[in-house]
């Protein structure tokens, strides 16, 4: 097999942000009305303040009202929720998310539970996670699975009957993936098995996989001898491990890139493949919230 050809998250996160803020204008222009996300971060943590930053960039892009609310590391359970609370009362304020992982007095689940299902465009809290797996479409997709079904799509990858293995089974990445890639729906349509960390033999079910979903967090985990040849594989990982530049670390993925390109058919790359397309989701979701709240859709 000739080297992989490279899906490019960047390019297709590109497009799609591009077609959104054509659509975010058009909801300007057409219904008077203006896309809003809040996000919240509790503390300082370096890598959230990152994150958060990022989403803030990416709505102004796009023209979409953003509202950065920033609680100190000791803020307690009562003030985050008295903010939930009033975040979802906000008509200028279409979706909210708390940036992950918040410091340990809070209870990450009461927040999530909290957040109004209309306005949960992370699709974390309970209701959005069960139309999701019901295949009910008036609720919200995880960002990052959703990143992936948007890219098999951009590659020209249908999932129909196709063996679809996923490594890891974490509420954000793993399980949702699973139910997005069973449901009976065009683009996907496939046959999952789930792995983790108790999964046996594991190399078997990756090498019979016709897609490949890495998402465990364990840097280069997925060898070239894991996969068969043809495969499809999609590394949602992102690890910061040590080099020798000038940063002291590179970001990789929990595949092994340079052995598994030669054997793949397609492959998403880290940086730029899966990433680039959470934060387009987010957007995505973002502007599926205003035209539900505003009885477009
Ligand atoms: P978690 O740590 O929550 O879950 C990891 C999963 O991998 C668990 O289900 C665990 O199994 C499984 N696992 C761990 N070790 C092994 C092993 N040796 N063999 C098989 N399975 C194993 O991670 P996340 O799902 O949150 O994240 C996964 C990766 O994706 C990380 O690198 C993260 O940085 C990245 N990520 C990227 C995003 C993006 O925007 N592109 C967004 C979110 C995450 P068990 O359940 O048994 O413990």
């Amino acid at each position: 097999m000739d080297t992989a050809k490279i899906i490019d998250g960047k390019a297709i996160s590109a497009k799609i942000n591009e077609e959104n803020a054509l659509e975010v204008a058009r909801l300007a222009r057409e219904c008077n009305v203006q896309p809003g996300l809040a996000v919240v971060l509790v503390g300082e943590d370096p890598a959230s303040q990152v994150y958060v930053n990022m989403k803030v960039k990416k709505c102004h892009e796009l023209g979409i009202f953003s509202d950065k609310r920033v609680l100190s590391k000791d803020a307690t359970m009562e003030e985050v929720l008295t903010l939930v609370h009033e975040l979802n009362n906000d008509p200028k304020i279409n979706g909210i998310l708390v940036q992950s992982p918040p410091p340990p007095q809070i209870d990450e689940e009461k927040i999530i539970a909290a957040i109004s299902p209309n306005k949960d465009v992370d699709c974390f809290n309970a209701v959005n996670v069960g139309k999701m797996l019901t295949g009910d479409n008036s609720g919200f997709l995880p960002c990052t699975p959703y990143g992936v079904m948007q890219l098999l799509k951009h590659s020209g990858v249908d999932a129909c009957g196709k063996h679809a293995v996923v490594l890891g089974r974490s509420n954000i990445v793993g399980k949702p993936m699973m139910a997005m890639l069973v449901q009976k729906h065009a683009g996907a349509n496939a046959t999952v098995t789930v792995c983790h960390s108790r999964t046996q033999n594991l190399k078997e079910y990756t090498r019979s996989a016709d897609i490949l979903i890495a998402a465990i967090g364990i840097p280069e985990f997925v060898k070239g001898d894991m996969i068969k040849e043809g495969a499809v594989v999609m590394d949602v990982g992102i690890n910061r491990v040590e080099a020798d530049n000038e940063r002291g670390y590179k970001l990789v993925g929990d595949v092994d890139y340079a052995a598994c390109a030669g054997k793949a058919s397609l492959i998403t790359p880290v940086p730029g493949g899966v990433g680039p397309m959470t934060i387009a989701m987010l957007m995505d979701n973002t502007i599926k919230a205003c035209k539900m709240q505003n009885n477009l859709i």
